[in-house]
């Protein structure tokens, strides 16, 4: 299976929804039909929240680009 990278992980698999390389409760469905993947930074954002970095397997937008349509 395709690999691609979200953040600092080369090692996502592309159409896989059990992606073993993303964070909890990613993927998610993108709207382009194709897969939302997560790399957690290691940082938290001020809420505390953990910060990801997202990437579409489809489109190759993240999840920040999609909110800006
Ligand atoms: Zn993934
Ligand atoms: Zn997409």
């Amino acid at each position: 299976m395709a690999l691609f990278s979200v953040g600092d992980a080369a090692t996502h698999r592309i159409g896989d929804p059990q992606c073993s390389t993303c964070s909890d409760e990613y993927p998610e469905p993108c709207r382009c039909g194709g897969l939302m993947h997560a790399t957690a930074t290691g940082e938290e954002d001020p809420d505390g929240n953990l910060v990801l970095v997202t990437r579409c397997d489809g489109c190759g937008r993240s999840e920040d680009d999609l909110d800006q349509v």
